[in-house]
């Protein structure tokens, strides 16, 4: 049915701009690479009495395992081994993300918000989910960049945002609480393992994690490849406001990564989301999961009314100077919801884009080299 509504789904794979640029995504959807969680899964950590190590000891034997992952990574990818040909270890490398997700739950700082609650516990952050992660919808979605369509994506509700122009807020923010929630249900790893192997069956090309945000289920969301094998790409669709230990631990399981950018500037940002340092820690992020990913990657760039100049521009410098082959998607689907008509303080900020200002901002894009049409 999508190939009748999109039929750009089908076409892009005949760019080879896309087809250079997107060789690990590319290799995946015909069989012939391996989604980078399979070999998490295949690579051993061979430390005794793991599980009653603290948690810095842990983070040292996941930087020493990470080695022999990429060194598994390339023999596999070089065609030099197979995959099958590997036993399963007694205890992997998935084995210990998972167990470092669980204590870095137990202090939470999935992202950069870093509110140390036991969440295990019950205890609430500002994105105040406890331990239990909750899906608000999973479906094959047609409206994706040409490329992921159709993409099997999996909506969280909450997110470490409180966006006031957010036109999700019903799932994002609203969503009631742990004891009475509004807006979807509670689901296991091994639930989320289910949804993403119906998705899979069902055609999706790709399982994408998003929200809300889905970076307080990182835990959920590494358990549940446990009890997963389905050869498909790991897709991370986020603000990218993560802490760089939550970025450790997505860094080798995700093998394409779909990243906001919004803003440039910090205070405009604070104002906006509620979060602090968003530029350094959103673009150390983007870079990280970039260098981590083949390069493989669409950044979502949102040009907001009257901010061309201030947010657009210095966001296609940045990516055309850091990320030189990521794809940046020049967003013109603006509508002032949520918070925006409520205030008069954002009145600037109460109208759609125009198409003097899409144009300026596409402009810059090819001047700076910055691909945009393909996606
Ligand atoms: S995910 Fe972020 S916002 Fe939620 S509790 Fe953890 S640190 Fe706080």
């Amino acid at each position: 049915m999508f190939r009748l509504f999109r039929p750009d789904t089908e076409a892009v794979w005949k760019n080879p701009v896309i087809i250079e640029r997107f060789s690990h995504y590319n290799g995946i959807l015909r069989g012939k690479r391996a989604a980078k969680y399979l070999i998490v899964k295949k690579t051993p950590v061979s430390e005794a009495n793991i599980l009653d190590l603290p948690i810095s000891d842990l983070w040292q034997i996941h930087r020493n395992t990470r080695y022999e992952f990429n060194e598994l990574n390339q023999r596999i990818t070089k065609g030099k081994l197979a995959l099958e040909e590997i036993k399963h270890p007694s205890f992997s490398f998935l084995d210990l993300k998972v167990l470092l997700a669980k204590k870095m739950l137990q202090k939470c700082h999935f992202c950069e918000r870093r509110c140390g609650v036991n969440r295990a516990d019950q205890q609430l952050g500002v994105c105040r989910l406890a331990n239990k992660s909750i899906v608000t919808s999973h479906f094959l979605h047609i409206g994706e960049e040409p490329p992921l369509v159709p993409s099997g994506t999996i909506f969280f509700t909450s997110c470490t945002f409180k966006c006031i122009f957010c036109q999700n807020w019903t799932i994002s923010q609203e969503w009631g609480s742990v004891d009475n929630v509004k807006e979807g249900y509670f689901v296991s790893p091994i639930v989320l393992s289910k949804i993403m192997k119906n998705l899979s069956k069902e055609g999706a090309k790709n399982i994408n994690w998003v929200g809300g945000d889905p970076t307080p289920n990182i835990h959920t969301v590494i358990e549940s490849l446990v009890n997963f094998q389905e050869n498909i790409i790991q897709l991370w669709n986020s603000n990218m406001y993560t802490s760089s230990e939550g970025m450790d631990l997505l860094l080798d399981i995700i093998d394409f990564w779909l990243p906001d950018l919004k803003f440039h500037e910090d205070t405009f940002a604070k104002e906006m989301t509620d979060v602090k340092n968003y530029w350094g820690i959103v673009t150390r992020n983007i870079k990280l999961a970039y260098d981590h990913s083949s390069r493989e990657m669409i950044i979502r760039h949102l040009i907001m009314p009257g901010r061309v100049e201030s947010d657009t521009f210095p966001i296609l410098d940045w990516c055309a100077e850091n990320v030189p082959l990521a794809f940046v998607n020049i967003m013109g689907q603006w509508r002032p919801e949520h918070k925006i008509h409520s205030n008069p303080q954002y009145e600037s900020l109460a109208r759609g884009v125009t198409s003097q200002e899409m144009d300026r901002a596409r402009k810059y894009a090819d001047k700076l080299g910055v691909h945009w049409r393909e996606v």
